[in-house]
């Protein structure tokens, strides 16, 4: 009978030759890391290069993209990544980025802040006192951050931030997660 080019079952070995590999530790890991942080990409509007020309805007069919003053601006919890709006961009000022998370609950609390587009700061209102609340950019790192006070207001300053996209993570182990336009 002809031989199988290849072992139909594990023999003992080739199971101890897996489970001693260096990269059994770093993928187990990996996989543990993936259940807590999604990843994901979506399209941001690069604001000194878009001239305001609105042409991209009725290709979005999700809402996410939308004249703000004379700059077209992404909601990043509204993009989907689909790319539609970028070839319709002569100028290339729409472009992919690597959108980092981290997964959790969020709360369904009454959390309101504004302004929103944003200038210098943004006021929070109806966070827990002594919650954190923080500012992250779209590749997950953190720009700004402050506390809620006793009476249960934060403000953030914002004037160093440049113009685009941020979320803001209001609490700790719960949170609500916004999106403020700056
Ligand atoms: S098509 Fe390009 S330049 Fe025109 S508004 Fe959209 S992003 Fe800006
Ligand atoms: S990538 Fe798709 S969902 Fe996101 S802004 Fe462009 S058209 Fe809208």
């Amino acid at each position: 009978m002809a031989e199988l080019p290849y072992p139909l079952i594990f023999r003992k070995g080739d199971i101890s030759v897996f489970s001693k590999s260096r990269w059994i530790v770093p993928i187990m890991l990996f996989i543990v890391a993936a259940s807590a942080i999604a990843m994901l990409w979506i399209y941001q509007v690069d604001p000194a290069i878009c001239n305001g020309c609105a042409r991209c805007i009725p290709y979005c069919t999700t809402g996410a993209l939308s004249m703000v003053g004379s700059n077209a601006v992404i909601d990043p919890a509204l993009c989907n990544g689909c790319g539609d709006c970028v070839p319709p961009c002569i100028r290339g000022a729409i472009y992919k980025y690597w959108y980092v998370g981290i997964t959790g609950d969020e709360t369904e609390g009454q959390i309101s802040f504004g302004p929103n587009p944003a200038v210098e700061s943004v006021f929070v209102t109806g966070a827990a006192a002594g919650d954190p609340v923080e500012v992250f950019d779209l590749t997950g790192r953190l720009v700004a951050s402050t506390v809620v006070s006793p009476d249960g207001e934060a403000v953030l300053e914002l004037s160093n931030l440049a113009s685009g996209n941020y979320l803001i993570r209001v609490g700790m182990d719960e949170f609500q997660v916004l999106t403020l336009i700056k």
